[in-house]
């Protein structure tokens, strides 16, 4: 970086010198924040001290192959994620399944290896679950009866009432006579993958807006989507390309040490060898690096972030010679294997079968050696996946996300701050900022949106294009 002057250019502010933004942080809070505030005419650079952007959601080159940091996924019921896709002329590429469908294996099913599925009709909630649920192989009668209960209790509860956020979703299924085995095979199955924390361990008001929203709001609400492409492509060279024609300024290898307010109500934000002014600061980066960069007093009890826990999640890779997989991923029950997914040809594998292991609230694992984790889970493929016995193994590796999500922890709710802080002109936007929602893309585009539309309304800028969008995203 070496140019601090910003070019004149179309302004749709006040006369004379065009309203400015600094955004830091280009993950997907940061990419958003820039694309709204640029659309409404404000002149933003973003900064991003990697040199690529995408954040937590990214891809890497490993021996020719394109290989994701993390599988992701979202649902149909992600409207502001949706809404970045088709900003990024990108939603092509990562298309939602027509129907939610979910293949899920049992490997200990009592008569060998047993397939069930978690799909839904066309028929209005909740009867779009009643023959899915009737016919679920891995949980008894009554157990099946017993969840529909449950799932009817759930849909009266308030996710924002913060006396659920204090309590745990583990304790509120047993209350509501959910069996060890039903938050195995149905909650937990669901809930790891979204919250990144087994039920005991996740907050109620978490949990309770995720099924909510997924599985009780629209029929199609959980259909599930994923990129078919390697993530870096949507996150990183569209969306480059995207606030390209937006004309924001995007620099990466630019870390941020300090932002500081100036008398007359501006701000300076120092990169390594100069300063930028801007009249308005997002900061989109994680809550411990937002807690070293706020300026004194932006917020009331700033301490709070550190409170806020993180959690891993862990992607086990494997090559193999041929294919094993006959699905684009499944879902597995008594094995340590989480969810399962095809990557070959988002990969760019032109023989054999790639398959990525996506393994949430990974906390006892995500230190393990390579070879303990091979040792534990080629044969769990193996049992799985009966192909894999005679495919040989051309490639097995591991990505390690220490801090992929924030810990959805009963009480978290009250430790996450909103988009303003008492800094006029200073916004956070993050996936762990109140959003309502857990660590998700989904959080991380609302938290943008709800930063720039903040600072939108701050400047007395035009902002019915948000107004629009955070509507449909609510
Ligand atoms: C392995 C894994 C799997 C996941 N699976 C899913 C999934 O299936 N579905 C889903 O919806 N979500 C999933 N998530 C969560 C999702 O990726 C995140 O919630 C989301 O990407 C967070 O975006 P963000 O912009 O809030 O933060 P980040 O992505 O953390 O972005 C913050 C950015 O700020 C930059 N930065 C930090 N400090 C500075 C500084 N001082 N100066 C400049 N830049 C700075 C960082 O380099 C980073 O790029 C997963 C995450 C991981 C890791």
């Amino acid at each position: 970086m070496n140019d601090t002057t910003q070019d004149e250019g179309p302004d749709t502010g006040s006369p004379g010198r065009p309203t400015t933004a600094v955004v830091v942080g280009g993950g997907l809070a940061g990419t958003t924040a820039a694309l709204a505030l640029a659309d409404a005419g404000v002149r933003v650079t973003l900064l991003e001290g990697r040199p690529r952007l995408g954040g937590l959601a990214f891809s890497f080159q490993r021996d020719g192959l394109t290989v994701d940091n993390g599988q992701h996924v979202y649902l149909r019921c992600c409207t502001a994620y949706r809404w970045f896709l088709d900003r990024v002329e990108g939603a092509a590429l990562a298309p939602l399944q027509d129907r939610l469908d979910v293949p899920v294996l049992d490997a200990e099913a009592p008569a060998g290896r047993r397939l069930g599925r978690i799909g839904r009709t066309a028929l209005p909630v909740p009867l779009h679950l009643a023959r899915s649920l009737a016919t679920y192989p891995h949980l008894s009668l009554a157990e099946r009866a017993r969840v529909g209960r449950a799932a009817l209790a759930l849909k009266g509860l308030d996710p924002a009432d913060p006396a659920l956020d204090a309590q745990s979703f583990g304790g509120w299924l047993t209350e509501h006579g959910q069996s060890d085995r039903a938050i195995e095979a149905l909650w937990d199955l669901v809930g790891v993958a979204t919250l990144n924390a087994v039920a005991g361990d996740a907050s109620l008001g978490l949990a309770a807006m995720v099924f909510k929203t997924g599985l009780l709001s629209d029929p199609g609400a959980a259909d599930i989507g994923w990129a078919r492409v390697p993530l870096g492509e949507l996150h990183d060279r569209l969306a480059r390309k995207a606030l390209d024609s937006a004309g924001v300024r995007t620099e990466v290898r630019t870390r941020v040490t300090s932002i500081s307010s100036h008398e007359n109500g501006r701000w300076s934000v120092q990169v390594p060898g100069e300063t930028l002014d801007a009249d308005t600061v997002v900061l989109a980066v994680p809550q411990r690096e937002a807690h070293d960069l706020l300026p004194a007093g932006a917020l009331d009890a700033p301490e709070r972030l550190l409170e806020i826990g993180t959690a891993p999640i862990l992607n086990i890779h494997v090559v193999y010679d041929r294919k094993v997989l006959s699905t684009p991923f499944f879902a597995a029950l008594g094995s340590p294997v989480q969810w399962v997914f095809d990557r070959t040809e988002a990969s760019g594998l032109k023989e054999g079968q790639y398959l990525a292991l996506s393994q949430s609230a990974a906390q006892d694992e995500i230190d393990a050696p390579v070879a303990a984790l091979r040792e534990r889970y080629l044969p769990e493929l193996e049992r799985l996946l009966p192909h894999t016995r005679d495919a040989g193994v051309r490639d097995f590796f591991v990505t390690r996300e220490r801090t992929a999500t924030f810990a959805p922890t009963p009480g978290v709710g009250r430790l996450r701050p909103g988009a303003r802080t008492k800094a006029p002109g200073l916004y956070l936007a993050g996936a762990w900022t109140a959003t309502g929602w857990p660590a998700t893309m989904e959080s991380a585009v609302r938290s943008g949106v709800s930063a720039a539309d903040a600072a939108l309304g701050a400047l007395g800028r035009p902002r019915d294009h948000l107004f629009e969008l955070f509507e449909e995203a609510a």
